[in-house]
């Protein structure tokens, strides 16, 4: 019997990992990177409910917990710098459980090292063109033929694009940008978060000496071609605290993530040989924090069904999730850039007051009820 084979197209966060849970099962996994090395950049990303126990029979729950960022800190400042409150970090983010917050560079190379030897990672390649048999010409002009093709490859994927036609993404109303500056900070696992109208500015470093990651997020209609960096440069300008330090920065930046704040909604994730996987198929949005759990449930889903050759068991099994997921990230777009002076004052007055309140823990565990329930809605196939 021949061993079967499948093409991932994109070494991000999902393709590595179901790279993972296909060679477990004896199924030959090739993956195919645009970029000539793997992308390594980017803020905290969370693996909540439902992913950790994914993790956990992938054998690689104790790697991304010692690299779990054990964030001590959250301050709230006004463009002077001065402190408008600080809370305690796990108080806030409301983590539950075994939940875990990894920088996503870390998860990454999780991901990458534990199938390095078993998977065949063929970087700065791309597919070219899919042909109905299996066959896939590749960008440098080879041509192999695979049982499945995934498209792991993000919010824009080209393989959603070859196999479905243009698909519009769902546009949240805002843009987001994440990069590094070198530390000059001293921040220790603190995160500090800076809002004007319309924008704001989140830093946060693993350690002192250790790069600080710098997020931008800004509101915005939907924009035609944009160059990241003007963009940033235009919009942030003079916006207060040190921010102008850091837009002088990023002509230094190697790998600057920038993107609009959108969702992907398909009716059907599957066509013939080709399935979407993670962003490329359900983007949530970095909106929702979701994003992370749902590429790696929807691998090891995945994973599952084409052991079994049953696609219709990765949509049955992944709709209501994803749903309920996308409907949280819809709802928290309108939170994550602060609309007029009002909400801001609004907000910043709960800050302030959230450490003295006696109800605290019970405000955050009401808070953060939905996106719980999310996290677990999903029932992973023993
Ligand atoms: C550099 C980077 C930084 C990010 N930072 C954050 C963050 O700070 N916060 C957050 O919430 N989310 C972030 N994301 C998105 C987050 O990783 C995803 O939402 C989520 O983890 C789902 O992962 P994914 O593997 O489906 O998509 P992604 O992590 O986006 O990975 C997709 C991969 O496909 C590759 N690719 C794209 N097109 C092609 C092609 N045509 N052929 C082959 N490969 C291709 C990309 O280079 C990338 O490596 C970031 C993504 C990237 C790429």
């Amino acid at each position: 019997m021949t061993q079967r084979s499948v093409l991932i197209s994109g070494a991000g966060l999902a393709g590595p990992a179901l790279a993972h849970q296909l060679h477990r099962r004896g199924i030959r996994a090739t993956v195919v990177e645009r970029a000539p090395a793997l992308r390594d950049g980017g803020y905290k990303v969370d693996i909540r409910g439902a992913a950790t126990e994914v993790l956990k029979r992938m054998g690689l729950f104790e790697a991304a917990r010692a690299a779990d960022t054990d964030m001590r800190t959250v301050t709230y400042i006004k463009a002077d710098g001065r402190p408008i409150a600080t809370l305690d970090a796990s108080l806030l983010m409301g983590r539950r459980g075994d939940d875990l917050e990894v920088v996503r560079t870390e998860l990454v190379r999780i991901l990458h090292d534990a199938t390095a030897a078993d998977v065949g990672y063929r970087f700065g390649d791309s597919i070219a063109e899919l042909r109905d048999d299996g066959e896939v010409l590749f960008a440098s002009g080879a041509t192999e033929r695979y049982d499945y093709v995934v498209g792991a490859d993000g919010l824009h994927s080209a393989t959603r694009r070859m196999a479905f036609g243009e698909v519009a993404a769902r546009h949240l109303g805002a843009y987001i940008s994440i990069f590094d500056v070198p530390d000059d900070l001293g921040l220790d696992r603190e995160e500090i978060f800076f809002s004007a109208p319309g924008r704001m500015v989140f830093a946060y470093s693993t350690g002192p000496g250790t790069p600080t990651k710098i997020g931008m997020v800004f509101a915005s209609p939907p924009l035609t071609d944009p160059r990241p960096r003007a963009v940033l440069r235009e919009r942030f300008a003079g916006m207060g605290w040190r921010v102008d330090s850091f837009l002088a920065a990023l002509d230094g930046v190697d790998d600057l993530y920038f993107d609009s704040l959108s969702q992907i909604e398909m009716p059907q994730w599957s066509r013939g040989r080709v399935v979407l996987l993670g962003d490329a198929g359900y983007c949530p949005s970095p909106a929702s924090g979701q994003g992370t759990s749902l590429a790696l449930v929807g691998a090891y889903v995945l994973a599952d069904a084409i052991d079994k050759g049953d696609l219709a068991g990765y949509e049955r099994v992944m709709r209501p999730y994803v749903d309920r997921n996308l409907a949280y990230g819809r709802k928290m777009a309108g939170d994550m850039v602060p609309g007029g002076r009002f909400q801001l004052a609004f907000r910043n007055y709960g800050m302030r007051t959230l450490r003295f309140n006696p109800w605290k823990r019970q405000i955050i565990e009401q808070v953060t009820r939905p996106l719980h329930e999310a996290a677990n809605a999903v029932v992973i196939p023993s």
